[in-house]
């Protein structure tokens, strides 16, 4: 046998595929790592979020409230002081969904409303729920009102606000750690200023749309009218939407799915769907447009 100093073969260290197209398998890997990081993240903070003690939550919303005022900014959590009959009426059916809803007794809800033309409602840290009048007046009877209020006291129950700034806040410290990120007091500034517009997940929708259904049950002694809410918000996303996608968008899955869910739900629970609905006071509506008197 004769041994002999061959050179290795040409290109064995570079593949056979073409460059560019390794490069854009190389980004899109790593888009999917920084995906699938941030969603751990999210997840993980959420999570351990869900594990603070409602009462820690509320003084920490204190705390905000205090800086926020001190600082002269407007803060979420500040109470309107306001004993209007409207006040008055709101806050006597929020007593009644926190029954239905079997809430602990210190997980005491704030109500807030504002005349402002929003189609809006929220929940978030601290127990503090705002009602708008865009919302409001839109409402055709009493029970759409409470299916409202048990949907967001139940995001108070079950948590999310926190859960859901917990996730927020473990993502932005874990992007602040990343070459070129806004650093970590930029993006917690940023995440204060969605503290009116946090983003709850749709499982968490769902859980609330169920208590809330639940809630409407216990009170009125059935679910007729709970899904008006949503039919409502279909209506109002149907009239914001101009254009020549109109036609194909003018029925929108979300808001028609969770009207399923709950003809569903109550089906399932044996709850009783047809009833007569309650009729809001006949002031409700000056009430709106003057909630200091
Ligand atoms: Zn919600």
């Amino acid at each position: 046998m004769e041994y002999q100093n061959r050179l290795p073969e040409e290109g064995i260290n570079t593949p056979n595929r073409h460059p560019l197209a390794e490069f854009i398998r190389l980004t899109i890997a790593a888009v999917v790592a920084l995906i699938l990081f941030g969603l751990l993240l999210n997840f993980a903070g959420g999570h351990l979020a869900g594990l603070i003690p409602y009462r820690a939550e509320v003084w920490l919303t204190d705390r905000i409230d205090t800086a926020l005022t001190e600082a002269g900014e407007s803060s979420p959590f500040s109470e309107d002081e306001n004993d209007s009959p409207l006040h008055d009426y709101l806050n006597q059916l929020g007593a009644k969904v926190e029954q239905a809803l079997e809430m602990k007794s210190p997980m005491a809800i704030h109500l807030h409303y504002s005349d402002e033309d929003v189609v809006n409602a929220f929940a978030t840290l601290g127990g503090h729920v705002y009602l708008y009048k865009g919302l409001l007046k839109q409402l055709p009877h009493e029970n759409a009102l409470v299916m409202l209020l048990a949907h967001e006291y139940s995001h108070v129950q079950l948590r999310h606000p926190v859960r859901g700034v917990g996730g927020g806040i473990a993502v932005a410290l874990g992007a602040a750690l990343l070459p070129g990120g806004a650093g970590v007091k930029g993006r917690l500034y940023g995440l204060a200023g969605s503290l009116s517009n946090l983003n709850f997940s749709r499982d968490m929708e769902s859980q609330s749309d169920e208590n809330g259904l639940k809630a409407v049950n216990k009170i009125y002694g059935h679910t007729d009218g709970a899904d008006d809410l949503f039919v409502l918000f279909m209506a109002q996303r149907d009239e914001s939407d101009v254009g020549a996608l109109d036609g194909f968008f003018s029925t929108h899955p979300l808001d028609k799915q969770r009207i399923d869910d709950l003809l569903r739900i109550a089906h399932d629970n044996g709850w009783n769907v047809e009833g007569k609905t309650t009729d809001l006071p006949t002031e409700f509506m000056n009430w709106l447009n003057s909630p200091g008197n």
